[in-house]
């Protein structure tokens, strides 16, 4: 399969009063078509917001300060051609190089994202059927002209999707974008889905709305949908039916997922690639295969570690022993991130490690990847 996305040393950092905070440092990788991409890591780790620099909703203090993200559209890609030649490569367009309108315009048609919180992301005082319809309705007018759109912040420094996307008025809708809004509920398993769409979000259990949701971002036909921590606040029944939704919807359209979560069992049980993240570091990547059962990162053994039993969708990551550093960058210095808690930890890790290329497409960003590379007799057996 064809790459959908490639992530080039990515850096996003919040220019805050405390100081300037790098939530995503130098992060490469690359989600697949149709591909289910997890990122996984504790909270503060940086993986929401590499996410939301993906689909473009970091807003003030934030902003990507560095690197690449190359997306497959060869549409997109000829139209942007001849203004910018230097944002196409064959196939591929250079989000971060486009305007802010142009990008914006990609949103919801190219990227969608979904929550923890459904409640959030919904308008409590319109129907869940109109509030999806209207996202079909402002797809069909971005795409007939992508600079309708305007950009919001609110004030979570965040460019407020949802708003933007929603622009057009009720009465605009057209009864067109009404059936296929409830298409959508019907293909994320809502039954009585007419009857449905006519309901507010109030009336939906957490888990029909999590479905409902799903719908809405589903409603522009996105290449890639980021899903960050849809299921954590739901109970594990109703957990293990949005997981297998998910997995259906990648099965049969040739959407790609990027999974982005704190249980290691969910990436286990759906994810065929993936990244562990760590202080805003993608410190091992690679195939399920390769970073379960070639683990070289002592953070990833730790985190296997930690989880009671790795079948359990459910299982939650526990704890490893110690804090997540400060990711203020005068705090940081020049060092590995992981120093403080790492049973391993050399003098050489006082100098920030490379990231190594082990075989595959296995990459480990610390000192043991280098004597693995040479000799495999010195990688200690287990960690964490
Ligand atoms: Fe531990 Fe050193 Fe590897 Fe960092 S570079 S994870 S401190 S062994
Ligand atoms: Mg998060």
């Amino acid at each position: 399969t064809r790459d959908l996305i490639r992530v080039n040393g990515l850096s996003t950092r919040f220019f805050t009063q405390e100081g300037q905070v790098n939530a995503v440092e130098d992060v490469s990788l690359t989600i697949r078509e149709g591909e289910l991409y997890g990122i996984v890591g504790e909270s503060g780790s940086g993986k929401s917001v590499l996410g939301l620099s993906i689909i473009d909703l970091i807003g003030s203090p934030g902003q990507i300060t560095n690197g690449e993200i190359w997306y497959r559209n060869a549409e997109i890609a000829d139209a942007i051609r001849s203004q910018r030649p230097s944002a196409v490569d064959d196939d591929f367009v250079e989000l971060t190089s486009l305007s802010p309108e142009t990008r914006q315009s990609l949103r919801g048609k190219s990227f969608s994202m979904i929550f923890q919180d459904p409640m959030a992301s919904m308008n409590p005082s319109l129907t869940v059927g109109t509030q999806i319809a209207e996202g079909v309705e402002a797809q069909r007018r971005a795409r007939a002209n992508p600079m309708t759109t305007t950009s919001k912040t609110n004030r979570y420094g965040m460019k407020d999707y949802f708003t933007s996307l929603f622009l057009p008025r009720n009465d605009y809708i057209q009864p067109e974008s009404r059936e296929r809004a409830v298409e959508l509920l019907d293909q994320v398993g809502i039954p009585d889905p007419a009857e449905r769409a006519q309901e507010y979000p109030h009336q939906f259990s957490g888990g029909m709305l999590q479905r409902a949701m799903i719908a809405q971002a589903l409603a522009g036909e996105p290449d890639l949908l980021i899903a960050d921590e849809p299921t954590t606040s739901l109970d594990v029944t109703i957990q293990a039916q949005i997981i297998e939704l998910l997995e259906e919807l990648q099965r049969e359209t040739d959407l790609s997922i990027m999974m982005i979560t704190h249980n290691l069992g969910l990436i286990a049980h759906m994810c065929d690639r993936l990244g562990v993240m760590y202080a805003g570091e993608i410190v091992e990547r690679g195939t399920l295969p390769e970073v379960f059962d070639e683990t070289v990162h002592p953070y990833t053994k730790g985190l296997l570690g930690s989880v009671p039993n790795l079948d359990e969708i459910n299982s939650r990551l526990q704890p490893i022993e110690g804090n997540v550093p400060s990711l203020i960058d005068s705090e940081m210095g020049d060092r590995c991130y992981f120093v403080d808690r790492c049973p391993a930890a050399m003098d050489i890790c006082h100098e920030h490690p490379p990231e190594y290329d082990l075989e595959g497409e296995h990459t480990v960003q610390c000192y043991l990847a280098n004597e693995r590379s040479t000799d495999d007799e010195k990688v200690p057996a287990s960690g964490g």
